[in-house]
């Protein structure tokens, strides 16, 4: 008797190197072959008769051969073997190459069901027709799955054998989805499902199939994030009481936007609630999510707890530093900057503020000071990055964890920082508006505060995608901004031969040599790239920030964060290398002075899909609708990296597509949890075990 776990094996046809081979499609047990699900599929349903048969389309045919084949050679050494078949409309050719078998094995009176391409205008023709004697069909007459193969493993093969997986599976299926959920939905029984995905018995079928298979994905997935959050609800975070925010509010240069506020006044709410908060805050570049950090680091100073702020890149970390030191010196905090790359220590003093910069050879004494302090809590704020999450690197009281442009960061990460302390209260500031849809999954166990609007006088960045024929001209437009006094930045990607990685310090180098020679000779170019030393980095983006430099070569490491308001163009080399939302994190390094900004998008032989892609981002500069046209032209595997989230990857729910399911998966989960909180009831005992089985390697283990 098989087991959903049963080895691939089982079914007979499948040998060792057969295994061997749809082990490389992720199939080894029963289980996985029936979840191998098509790729596409092809409809051979349309039946005709001869008579009014038209070229170029796929249909079947119910057809008696008419005379004896014969096979002849032609040239190029192939064999063509030739009959005719016959129904009670008319007369059709059918041909076969390099089929010699063929010749013996159709017999003249016999009926059989054809299926093929009609070729020919005038007489019409099968070439290579799938065909079967009527009555025994598997292969016409009805919709049938393609997958997607792998060396060893035939369309008509893995066919076969997921129609046996099928058959062994049959009677094992639990239905995870407890009865009251399916009904609700009107979602179809599991075995119709599996069934009607791989073998729909029409397209309506096939829909309902479809549906019932990924509203239980996602359902699934919904059940183990509230899991996840649940058990987290059940442990009391650091306790805040409510108290005045005017001071931080006046403390400010600005009013902070009303969205600004609704999150600032979301994260407090929850910080008061007694359990710990964990918390996404989404906002496009600009947005100014950096306040909100602070304003909930403010609050939990004054509750008494220590914050740490994590950014992905140590220049990240240094401008949070600028901004936040200054600011928190106003309203009485220390504060210091943690960023220790190799282990290098650097001190810098500002007026009435402690602040340490850790990174890699030197001054030991110093880091040790700073970490002394904040084991001691006499430190309230540290920003760092991933440093920050090192052994020795210990709290004396952490109450708040911000992590800066989430998504460059795992779950894995994030729950590392926590680790740090008991169970603090987690603030997650996402620049990448990432669509609606993908938030949901992969911050499912997140409340979202979203900032959906731009401090005031921001103003649109004019953004152009244009070929290599433009370049004079651009040049020539670059060379006029310099003129009237602003600052452009110019981005090349790493371009390497798809093997080799690309020297980056070699070919950013030599564009901006190039650049500084030959175009712009009488102008102040810059370099700055990922190899260079942090102190370098450093030292070239504040000669930069002060207006000491014309133009700014990089690779993408200014990507985040830097904030040099006179900068008013951005030149993207190769735009064509870029994801959308890349580009727009890239176009938010403009416009953010009062001049009027321009994004310049170059590609050399842009193709038509590129032309199209690009041309979103001139069109638009909302970066929610940029993702979700990203999220639609690459499909989500660009949000979610190399399953660096930790959460079960989805097989069949689109999350393109199934926004409205995702939201009906969504609300039936959280409704069943209300009844039975930690699926302890009976009844969901199979759903318990599925979304265990899938949770299985995520950084927070489901038990
Ligand atoms: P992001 O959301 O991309 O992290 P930042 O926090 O870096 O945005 O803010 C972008 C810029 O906007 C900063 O220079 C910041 O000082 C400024 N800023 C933030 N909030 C406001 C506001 N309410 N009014 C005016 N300027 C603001
Ligand atoms: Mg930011």
């Amino acid at each position: 008797m098989a087991e959903l776990s049963t080895n691939v094996r089982y079914i007979k046809g499948i040998g060792e190197t057969r295994a061997k081979a749809l082990e490389k499609l992720g199939i080894t047990t029963l289980r996985d072959l029936i979840s191998y699900f098509p790729r596409s599929y092809e409809d051979r349903t349309l039946t005709r008769p001869i008579r009014d048969l038209t070229e170029g389309e796929n249909v079947c045919v119910r057809a008696m051969i008419a005379a004896d084949p014969t096979a002849h050679r032609i040239p190029g050494g192939r064999t063509i073997v030739r009959t005719r078949a016959v129904d009670e409309t008319g007369a059709l050719d059918i041909v076969f190459f390099n089929q010699e078998y063929r010749k013996n094995s159709l017999h003249r009176g016999e009926i059989y069901i054809f299926y093929g391409k009609v070729e020919g205008r005038r007489r019409h023709q099968l070439v290579n027709p799938l065909l079967e004697p009527e009555g025994r069909q598997q292969l016409t007459g009805r919709i049938m799955p393609i997958y997607s193969l792998t060396a060893g493993i035939s369309q008509l093969m893995l066919t076969q054998a997921v129609r046996q997986g099928l058959d062994a599976c049959r009677e094992l299926l639990p239905d995870v989805l407890p009865d009251e959920v399916r009904r609700e939905h009107r979602l179809c029984y599991i075995n119709y499902a599996y069934e009607n995905v791989h073998f729909p018995d029409s397209p309506e079928a096939l829909t309902q199939a479809r549906r019932r298979l990924a509203f239980e994905e996602l359902f699934l997935l919904t059940c183990g994030l509230r899991l996840l959050r649940s058990r987290r609800e059940d442990v009391s975070g650091p306790a805040c009481r409510k108290v005045s925010m005017d001071p931080f509010y006046s403390a400010l240069p600005f009013t902070l936007t009303d969205a600004q506020r609704r999150a600032v006044e979301d994260a407090i709410g929850d910080m008061t609630a007694g359990r710990p908060m964990n918390r996404l805050c989404q906002g496009d570049v600009g947005s100014g999510k950096t306040m909100v950090a602070a304003a909930c680091i403010w609050f939990a100073a004054q509750n008494g707890w220590q914050s740490a702020l994590m950014a992905p890149t140590e220049i990240l970390a240094r401008q949070h530093f600028e901004t936040l030191s200054p600011l928190m010196a106003r309203l009485g905090l220390t504060c210091a900057l943690l960023v220790f790359i190799i282990g290098y220590i650097f001190v810098k003093g500002l007026p009435h503020v402690t602040c340490a910069l850790l990174t890699g050879s030197t001054r030991a004494r110093e880091r040790r000071e700073t970490l002394a302090g904040l084991a001691a809590g006499t430190v309230d704020l540290c920003i760092g990055t991933h440093a920050l999450l090192t052994g020795d690197v210990q709290y004396g009281r952490l109450g708040l964890v911000v992590t800066d442009e989430q998504h460059r960061f795992g779950v894995n990460q994030r729950a590392a920082l926590s680790q740090k302390a008991e169970a603090p209260h987690m603030l997650v500031l996402s620049a990448t508006p990432i669509p609606r849809t993908l938030a949901l999954v992969i911050y499912g166990d997140l409340d979202v505060s979203v900032i959906d609007q731009l401090p005031p006088g921001r103003q649109k960045v004019d953004t152009f995608a244009l070929g290599e024929s433009y370049r004079p001209r651009v040049n020539a437009f670059l060379r006029k901004q310099v003129q009237e006094g602003h600052q452009v930045f110019i981005v090349c990607p790493l371009v390497g031969d798809g093997d080799t990685l690309p020297d980056e310090r070699k070919a950013v180098t030599a564009y901006a040599k190039k650049l500084q020679e030959e175009t712009f000779p009488d102008l102040r170019v810059s370099v700055l790239h990922g190899k260079m030393k942090p102190k370098e980095k450093e030292k070239v983006m504040e000669t930069f920030a002060a207006g000491e430099s014309d133009i700014l070569v990089s690779t993408t490491v200014v990507e985040v964060g830097v904030d040099v308001p006179n900068a008013t163009c951005m030149v993207v080399e190769n735009a064509e290398r870029f994801g959308l939302s890349q580009l727009h994190q890239l176009r938010g390094r403009v416009g953010r002075g009062q001049a009027k900004s321009y994004c310049i998008l170059l590609s050399e032989h842009p193709s038509e899909e590129t032309r199209r892609r690009l041309k979103v981002m001139t069109r638009t500069n909302n970066g929610f609708e940029i993702s979700q046209e990203d999220l639609h032209l690459r499909g989500p595997g660009d949000f979610f990296g190399q399953r660096q989230h930790g959460l079960p990857t989805l097989k069949i729910a689109d999350l393109a597509c199934d926004m409205q399911l995702l939201e009906e998966a969504q609300s039936a989960a959280r409704e069943l949890l209300s009844q039975d909180g930690d699926l302890s009831q009976p009844e969901h005992r199979p759903l318990l075990e599925r979304v265990r089985e899938l949770f299985h390697d995520t950084a927070d283990s489901m038990n």
